[in-house]
């Protein structure tokens, strides 16, 4: 069996024991470096690094005052180097196999929610990307993707600056068939691949709190 992220081969030892136990399709080194997390004290909201540990950072507490709908928010990695390659990886050369290590990083079970909603893209962006890479999270990580959400913005994210993505309007709007359901008492978990400033994922809350959800939960792989 090869790595999945550099594809060297993986001796393993074949015994009744591992037979039956799901392989860890990471080599060793690579677990390491995906792994690696920054130093330092953190938000405990957001889990970005900061000089002492604090409940809310400065960019939380922005966030929260414009776009107060989310509640709790998970990530599984910092965008290390290792990270940052596989994301491009994922993202731009199209190496599917990318989302195999994803999925199997976060480790979670999404089946407590009634909805799991992806960070829509463009059906412009879609066309040259060929997937959205936070549906087909969702799929990696057994959940039916709800698409309460669609966009149209045409621009990369990560091509804006930080300056200008705070500043942006709503990109998110509604679907159609759910604008006028009424979600009381459900909760709702928005999957994206990376938190750089969180405005993405803010926003994308903000559009589904007119839906009446209990709590609007946020998950992402990486955290810039
Ligand atoms: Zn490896
Ligand atoms: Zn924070």
């Amino acid at each position: 069996m090869r790595c999945l992220y550099c594809h060297m081969k993986m001796d393993e030892e074949l015994n009744i024991m591992t037979l039956f136990k799901a392989r860890h399709p990471l080599c060793d080194s690579c677990k390491k470096a995906l792994l690696e997390k920054f130093e330092g004290p953190r938000c405990q909201r957001c889990h970005q690094v900061t000089k002492k540990t604090i409940a809310v950072c400065g960019d939380c507490q922005t966030l929260i005052e414009v776009y107060p709908a989310v509640d709790k928010i998970y990530t599984f990695t910092d965008y290390n180097d290792a990270v940052k390659m596989l994301m491009h990886r994922y993202k731009f050369l199209k190496d599917y196999a990318m989302v195999e290590i994803i999925g199997f990083i976060c480790d979670v079970n999404l089946s407590s929610y009634d909805y799991v909603v992806p960070i829509p893209i463009s059906k412009e962006r879609m066309r040259e990307r060929t997937y959205n890479q936070a549906l087909e999270m969702i799929v990696k990580l057994k959940a039916k993707p709800a698409i309460f959400l669609e966009t149209k913005a045409k621009e990369r994210q990560s091509e804006q600056g930080r300056q200008s993505r705070m500043a942006r309007k709503n990109p998110f709007y509604l679907s159609e068939d759910v604008r006028e359901k009424d979600f009381t008492g459900k909760s709702i978990i928005i999957i994206d691949d990376i938190y750089t400033t969180g405005v993405t994922v803010h926003q994308a809350a903000d559009v589904l709190k007119v839906l009446n959800f209990q709590n609007i939960d946020v998950l992402t792989f990486s955290k810039a």
